[in-house]
């Protein structure tokens, strides 16, 4: 038999691909649905146990594929039932996931990088500097594990990934082929069989990858707005200089339209007590929001040591998200979850070498940039 290396992570590779594959070994195309569902319905991995294929044939895919998972590094449960596993990608790297059940859903919060190369200014894995895209395998092996974890653990949790976010460390958008296709196979009834509305992509505005988006996936998209005027988004989002509101707004239309019928963009608006979060913004936010077909989603700020930001009041969250409901928007304000195991939105930060020097360069940005 081959080394380990010389064989191909199965769960690399597309419906397409997994075609491709099977024609090299002299095999008809079905066989890659086929092959999916041992994986993907039943999380059957042993070749030698899937038995609807010969004998001969189980002995060829053996040779020259193999399924490998990250490790679960560690895991760890909160009070409220939230849990975040540490996962190694490989030595010396690791990304987090986090799962958030709800009394009617759950929702797994998976990582496309480790680390993150964009820098917002209020968000802990941008910190940390940048380590390199996960494979697509390496994004649906999250899925994959966070599913037999749950299984092993809770069987009344069996079948409870109902959702799931892109939302974890990461720029998906910055990792476009990968995310694609682990997409793809999220969504596809041979893969996971999840609903497109119920897959996400969160991006902070890479307004040309939105462009292909809308011309290779229906999957659901979030937008992270975060600042209604280019100045302020200068600061909070640095893309947005490469980027600005109005070709993201450009960029959000035309997914809308990509979406059909019914389906729209979230808008995600993280608040940030007195930078985002005055009457100014919020009449500032809904001049800019009342073309645009969405749904808003509000972010009560996650606070990390040393961020130099301050979570906003509840009276403040309420007072913004009533205000944009009385202009006619969609509004959802973002529980927080699984705080006391720093599982919330951005307090994900992994594990790896800090190659650039970001923690320190940040350090000293924050004291330029905050507000009193
Ligand atoms: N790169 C993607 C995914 C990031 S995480 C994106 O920018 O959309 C998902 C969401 O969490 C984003 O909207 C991000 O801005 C937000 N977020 C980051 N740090 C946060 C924090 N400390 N508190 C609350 N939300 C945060």
């Amino acid at each position: 038999m081959l080394p380990s290396g010389a064989r191909t992570n199965l769960f690399d590779l597309s419906q397409a691909q997994l075609e491709a594959w099977f024609a090299q070994l002299g095999e008809p195309s079905f066989r890659a649905s086929q092959l999916m569902r041992w994986v993907y319905h039943k999380g059957v991995l042993d070749f030698a146990d899937m038995t609807s294929f010969s004998k001969d044939l189980r002995q060829r895919m053996a040779e020259c594929g193999e399924f490998l998972l990250p490790d679960i590094e560690s895991e760890e449960v909160s009070v409220d039932g939230t849990r975040k596993w540490m996962l190694a990608i490989e030595p010396g790297k690791c990304v987090e996931m986090v799962f958030i059940p709800e009394a009617h859903r759950g929702t797994l919060c998976i990582s496309s990088q480790v680390g993150c190369a964009l820098e917002c200014a209020f968000c802990a894995t941008g910190r940390q500097g940048f380590a390199g895209n996960l494979a697509c395998g390496q994004i649906t092996g999250q899925v994959y594990l966070a599913r037999e974890r749950l299984r092993e653990t809770d069987s009344t949790q069996d079948r409870s990934i109902t959702n799931v976010v892109f939302m974890g460390m990461g720029e998906p958008l910055l990792n476009f082929d990968n995310v694609l296709a682990a997409a793809d196979l999220m969504m596809s009834d041979f893969g996971f069989g999840l609903s497109r509305r119920r897959v996400t992509v969160s991006t902070a505005g890479v307004v040309p990858a939105i462009h292909s988006l809308a011309e290779h996936s229906n999957v659901s998209l979030a937008v992270s707005l975060h600042a209604p005027d280019d100045t302020l988004r200068d600061i909070l989002v640095p893309l947005n200089r490469k980027y600005p509101i109005a070709q993201l707004m450009d960029a959000c239309r035309l997914y809308n339209k990509a979406l059909g019928r019914g389906r729209v963009v979230t808008i995600e608006y993280v608040l940030l007590r007195n930078v985002n979060d005055t009457d100014g913004h919020l009449r500032a936010l809904i001049r800019l929001l009342k073309d645009l077909p969405c749904k808003v989603n509000l972010i009560p700020f996650n606070a990390f040591a040393g961020s130099g930001y301050e979570a906003p009041s509840k009276t403040r969250v309420r007072f913004f998200a009533e205000g944009l409901l009385k202009a006619g928007l969609r509004v959802t304000v973002r529980t927080t979850r699984g705080a006391d195991i720093a599982a919330a939105c951005g307090q994900l930060a992994g594990r790896f070498t800090d190659r650039t020097k970001r923690r320190l360069r940040h350090r000293q940005l924050a004291t330029q940039t905050l507000p009193a």
